[in-house]
């Protein structure tokens, strides 16, 4: 349907649809719902700005836009397909079960960037789901991305939340919303897999020459290029993951349909923040053996960049599998080594280190050790490091157990920084540049996305959001958002697509 705003044609966004041109086999054309009354519910003034995109959407016209409602004739919206392995399992099928890509945003140094919608009706994909999408689930996106991308994680982002103006229902009738999100591409290992089970090899090279133009372009002339497109990705990847690991991040569905070529964080669905430190922690309701723990999220990435390595053999060698078998092999079979350096030079600079010693990770796992033992909050904990590195140790030693073993460890941590050459100044500005003080805090999110779902009160999402996003900047008035759960909220539990 035509957009029938004369207002709105002023201010349309041009978009591209490369995807759509290029990859015939990986998506459907196909159109968002009508609902009965798109409304703007949050719009990221923000990202809008920083990708230069024109006015105007943030109106009634750009709501109809944003939320899939009334889409311009010019577009090739389309709903991508993909595979994955959800949970060890291979789906052969899943696919944008309630999403478009609408086309591509090209900004002023030629960079692409998806936008698309979730919730934006039933899709040929949909396997039985509604295709819609609730409000809490779409906000608690918006404010995790913003809170990633605050701390320096590469991720995708919001655009903009709007609410449908209809009831969907889940466990109870819920409202209805729309996300719009921006992302490098919607490119997943499992899109891969699809191409590698549906397509011929004619397909699967489309589809890597298609990543490769979009992501790795410097890659078009190299000599084993899907090679080196596997090496690119598992570097992002493995930067990615150690980022989450080193604030505590948990995603809570690692499945390969949500691992991007990109290295972003996509679909933040069942994710939470650890509070207490534990390798063992898990949120999501349906990870019930724990596949996706926090501890077992580097170990899970190896084992998804071991699917992607698999769809690209034919590729890397045609005429010689078990080269190709030996070279892929040998990537993947590299990244523990990888992920454990670059997670220990994170946590050298969470410590307020800038030189390496050898003893540097005994004294990390045994902080690590300590903080587990006396179920230490592993945000704060950090955070107190910076007063403690400072001479003001009472904050961190509060934090833990009476009696505890901590203040032996904390000797040796200051006897390891005399040996440090940092100025004390230079540490204290990088650790309050890596320790965040407010991250989104499981039940402050609960608080919020219960207050906007039930009493369309968004202020308390707003205040979230505005602590989030400046996540090392300790402000007054925000104390309340930097302390971990009281005790009577209890065991934390998420849920899936929602
Ligand atoms: P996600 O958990 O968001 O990564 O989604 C996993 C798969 O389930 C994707 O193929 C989604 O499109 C699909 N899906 C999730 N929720 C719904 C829904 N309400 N209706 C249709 N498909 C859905
Ligand atoms: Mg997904």
């Amino acid at each position: 349907m035509a957009i029938d705003s004369p207002n709105y044609d002023r201010h349309m966004l041009e978009l591209d649809n490369w995807f759509a041109r290029d990859l015939e086999g990986l998506h459907v054309p196909w159109q968002g719902t009508a609902f009965p009354e798109p409304r703007l519910l949050r719009f990221n003034h923000a990202l809008a700005e920083a990708l230069g995109l024109p006015e105007g959407l943030d109106t009634p016209d750009g709501a109809a836009f944003l939320g899939g409602s009334r889409l311009p004739e010019t577009l090739t919206p389309v709903a991508q397909a993909y595979a994955g392995h959800q949970f060890g399992h291979f789906v052969p099928q899943l696919g944008d079960g309630r999403a478009l890509l609408l086309g591509e945003l090209v900004d002023g140094q030629g960079v692409y960037r998806d936008l698309h919608l979730k919730g934006s009706g039933p899709t040929p994909f949909s396997r039985g789901g509604d295709g819609k999408a609730a409000l809490g689930p779409m906000l608690r996106e918006f404010l995790v991305g913003e809170a990633m991308h605050a701390l320096g994680i590469p991720t995708t982002r919001a655009l903009a939340v709007v609410a449908t103006g209809e009831w969907i229902q889940r466990e109870g009738p819920r409202p209805g919303a729309v996300l719009a999100r921006v992302a490098l591409s919607h490119l997943r290992v499992g899109t891969f897999e699809y191409a590698a089970t549906h397509l011929d090899p004619a397909g699967v090279k489309r589809l890597a020459d298609h990543a490769i133009a979009r992501h790795d372009p410097d890659l078009r002339t190299h000599e084993t290029p899907y090679l080196a497109l596997l090496e690119r990705v598992i570097e992002r990847q493995v930067q990615l993951v150690v980022r989450w690991m080193l604030v505590g991040f948990v995603h809570g569905v690692m499945n390969t349909d949500n691992t991007t070529i990109s290295g972003e964080s996509i679909d933040y669905g069942p994710c939470a923040f650890m509070e207490a430190y534990d390798p063992g922690t898990v949120f999501s309701s349906i990870d019930v053996h724990g596949r996706y723990a926090y501890g077992n999220q580097p170990g899970i990435l190896e084992w998804n960049l071991a699917r992607f390595a698999e769809t690209l053999l034919p590729l890397i060698e045609a005429d010689n599998p078990e080269h190709a078998v030996a070279l892929a092999t040998e990537r993947i079979h590299d990244i523990p080594s990888r992920y454990q350096t670059l997670w220990l030079d994170g946590m050298r600079r969470k410590l307020g280190l800038a030189s390496e010693e050898d003893e540097d990770l005994q004294l990390v796992e045994e902080l690590l050790g300590h903080m587990q033992r006396d179920q230490v909050d592993f945000t704060q904990a950090f955070r107190a490091l910076i007063a403690a590195a400072e001479g003001r140790a009472a904050p961190f030693r509060r934090l833990f157990a009476a009696h505890s073993p901590i203040d032996a460890w904390l000797a040796r941590w200051q006897a390891r920084l005399a040996r440090d050459p940092q100025s004390q100044e230079a540490r204290g500005a990088s650790m309050r540049q890596t320790n965040p003080v407010y991250i989104p805090r499981n039940h402050k999110v609960e608080e919020a996305l219960a207050a906007a779902e039930q009493e369309g009160d968004l202020s308390k999402f707003d205040r979230l959001l505005e602590a989030v996003r400046h996540p090392f900047e300790e402000r007054p008035g925000f104390e309340d958002l930097a302390r971990p759960a009281p005790e009577d909220f209890g065991p934390y539990r998420t849920f899936c697509g929602t």
